[in-house]
């Protein structure tokens, strides 16, 4: 909301009355608004690793490249710089494409127990895991109608920062329940946390509670964006709890109707 005032004075110098215009900042306006703040954010977002990347080809190109120990060690930077663009230019064409108006899913029914089991098992079988994985699914099978790659992607996003932000020898611990129409999943780790105010702006695009930290992480800022957008396109929800210092939690929901298991046995 936006106030205009306007003082209405005489030559003598007495106010003598006051108009006040208040309207809507336009629908208009606002995405407008939203659109230069998100041009802003990419540009900013692709200039870091662009000046990084110019600088430590430049001391290349002046005489780093003879030198056997730190040329390797530059060339590293450059290719992990990259990277990281392709990932951002990649989740932008997907946040891209989820905003046009033909986006399509390709929903299919599936057992969401058995489909969440083959996830974790996926980040179970990476090597080097120094966190251990506890899980608390139901036994019998949960149906639910999904577009499996944009699920996946969803839990790889959520599951990507529970290890991303667990400490040494962590323990991250996955549930499935029923509640009221919906199948809630949730994924907690025991890293950091998040401090209370931020909790909801974490689904933002390009929010990050600590910048610097995400980046050198390889964070784009987009991947909890982009799962919003996917559980809401399935009709669900997504949020975080966390206690600060000692982890958190991002549960979410998709809507499961039990009495459709009849149908399947
Ligand atoms: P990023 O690419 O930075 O991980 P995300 O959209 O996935 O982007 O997450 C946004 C921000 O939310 C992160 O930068 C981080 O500050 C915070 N965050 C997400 N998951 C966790 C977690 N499990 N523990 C602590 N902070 C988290």
């Amino acid at each position: 909301l936006r106030a205009n005032f306007s003082i209405i004075q005489k030559e003598t110098g007495f106010v003598n009355g006051l108009i006040t215009v208040l309207h809507d900042i336009t629908e208009q306006e606002k995405i407008d608004l939203e659109r230069r703040e998100f041009v802003a954010n990419v540009s900013h977002e692709l200039r870091t690793p662009l000046t990084t990347m110019r600088s430590y080809l430049e001391a290349l190109a002046e005489g780093a490249w003879q030198d056997e120990e730190i040329a390797p060690q530059f060339l590293n930077v450059t290719q992990t710089e990259t990277e990281r663009m392709i990932r951002l230019v990649n989740d932008l064409l997907q946040l891209s494409k989820m905003d046009s108006k033909d986006y399509r899913f390709n929903k299919d029914w599936v057992d969401f127990i058995l489909f969440f089991h083959r996830i974790i098992d996926r980040f179970e079988m990476t090597k080097n895991l120094n966190v251990t994985f506890e899980r608390y699914l139901p036994d019998e099978a949960m149906f639910v109608e999904i577009d499996q790659d944009k699920i996946t992607q969803v839990l790889d996003n959520i599951i990507s920062n529970a290890l991303k932000y667990s400490p040494e020898g962590g323990t991250i611990t996955f549930h499935v329940k029923e509640n009221n129409g919906f199948i809630e999943i949730s994924v907690s780790d025991q890293g950091l946390g998040i401090p209370k105010e931020n909790l909801e702006k974490i689904f933002e695009r390009f929010y990050r509670v600590d910048k610097a930290r995400s980046r050198q992480m390889g964070g784009t800022g987009l991947g909890l964006a982009i799962a919003k957008e996917m559980i809401s396109a399935h009709g669900g929800g997504v949020w975080a709890t966390s206690v600060d210092g000692k982890g958190t939690t991002i549960t979410f929901t998709l809507p499961y109707d039990s009495a459709q298991e009849d149908d399947w046995s």
